[in-house]
């Protein structure tokens, strides 16, 4: 079978633009009509405010009722790739990228929490014309558009913006606060603004996914990925088995029969009670420094949750060279079964079993499974009893600290295999 590809247009982005190509054109800023304090005063962007419903059948019903047009080109339906022919139905995409500009890996791989460096890349950098939208919820409950919205600086508007990063793909980001400039890391309020995303969409085709450090982020600046493929992932496709159901409903299941051994989130009795959840393993991972990646699917319903080992192998030396050659980075898509592939070579080779012994790579053990779903389950099940922080339920120390946050509270730290610090180049592309 023939595979064709769709290439996507290269937008040049403000951070891929050669400097000696900057003509400084506006009078005030720094030329570049970036998000920082040089360039925001006065500055307008469209606004989006979203229904803020609480339960997602509600909202899928409502939308489905009104057949409500998306309101801008982010929910543009976009093929990338073509089904691989096979049992599972792999995605295939080449990005061979030689008209990307690459650049050195600017973060440690292996801690999953590491702070914000403004002298790092970040989106504040980019272009205000990159901006999409300012995406919020709405004051008087209804969805509303403004093409030209004043910037307030001092509330840090959530923003969806082109992905034009040269070393990061999908088609379009969400970055929660954007002006504080949060690093890569989930916290409750964030995961959920996600969430409501994907409600808003209203589209099962439409995934939001996100990366943590060491599962192949490569921006450490708090942000989540999103576009349309018109195809099941073959993760969405992949049985599972209920693992236990939740006081408010939230069911978690283990994925079965698929190369990378994960949990699966559904129902809930309100889309708060799944954020919560989801962002409560989430932050346990982290605090653990296991990297993950997460994938909302099907309007915020389903969603994944896979740590990941890659980066831990690699710099052990563990991955084969043949798979290493690839240059793949498995971050979400590729986990879920969208295969981003470098070379023409492994694009015309690409078929199942390829796909699944890469990913086969990525998963954690069995045994190491069990020890992560431990840790998880400890944090959810404390908050099961009404316990609002774990850490309340954990013996103090005699100087802990009165309060302690949210982030900062939820795990029993236990003894696991450290990632390793060897240095590495993990070809970020
Ligand atoms: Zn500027």
């Amino acid at each position: 079978m023939m595979l064709r590809i769709k290439r996507v247009p290269t937008v040049v982005s403000n951070y891929q633009k050669d400097e000696t190509e900057e003509t400084a054109r506006r009078s005030s800023g720094c030329g570049k009509n970036c998000l920082r304090s040089c360039c925001i005063p006065g500055a307008k962007l469209p606004l989006y405010a979203f229904r803020k419903l609480n339960n997602i059948e509600s909202e899928k019903v409502v939308l489905g009722i009104e057949n409500k047009e998306p309101p801008v080109a982010f929910l543009d339906s976009l093929i990338l790739g073509e089904v691989i022919p096979g049992e599972y139905g792999f995605v295939a995409q080449l990005n061979e990228g030689r008209h990307l500009k690459k650049r050195p890996t600017e973060f440690r791989v292996d801690k999953v929490l590491q702070p914000f460096d403004g002298n790092k890349f970040n989106f504040t950098k980019v272009g205000q014309e990159e901006v999409l939208f300012q995406f919020e919820a709405s004051e008087d409950g209804e969805v509303q558009f403004y093409p030209s919205a004043p910037i307030d600086v001092e509330n840090s508007p959530s923003v969806v913006a082109i992905n034009v990063s040269p070393i990061e793909y999908g088609h379009v980001l969400l970055i929660p606060r954007i002006l504080e400039c949060l690093p890569q890391r989930i916290d409750r309020e964030s995961f959920l603004l996600a969430l409501y995303m994907t409600a808003e969409a209203g589209n099962p085709y439409f995934r939001l996914g996100y990366n943590s450090l060491g599962a192949f982020a490569t921006i450490n600046h708090l942000h989540f990925q999103a576009y349309y493929l018109a195809v099941p992932f073959p993760i969405e496709k992949a049985p599972t088995k209920k693992i236990t159901t939740l006081n408010d409903e939230v069911i978690i299941s283990e994925l079965l029969n698929y190369p990378v051994r994960g949990l699966v989130f559904e129902g809930g009795n309100t889309l708060q009670a799944m954020s919560d959840t989801v962002s409560d393993a989430c932050i346990c991972l982290q605090e653990n420094n296991i990297p993950y990646n997460v994938l909302i699917s099907d309007c915020g319903k389903r969603i994944f949750l896979l740590p990941q080992c890659y980066a831990e192998k690699q710099a052990l030396g563990e991955v084969s060279p043949e798979l290493l050659d690839t240059q793949v980075n498995p971050a979400v898509w590729e986990i879920s079964g969208h295969m981003v592939l470098k070379r023409r070579k492994d694009y015309d080779e690409a078929s199942d079993e390829n796909a699944w012994r890469l990913l086969a790579e990525v998963s954690l053990s069995d045994e190491r499974f069990r020890e992560v779903n431990a840790l998880i389950f400890e944090v959810i099940a404390s908050g099961e009893d009404g316990i609002e922080h774990a850490a309340t339920s954990l013996p103090k120390e005699p100087d802990t600290k009165a309060e302690s946050t949210e982030e900062e509270s939820t795990i029993t730290k236990t003894s696991h295999r450290a990632m390793v610090t060897a240095s590495l180049n993990p070809k970020y592309s």
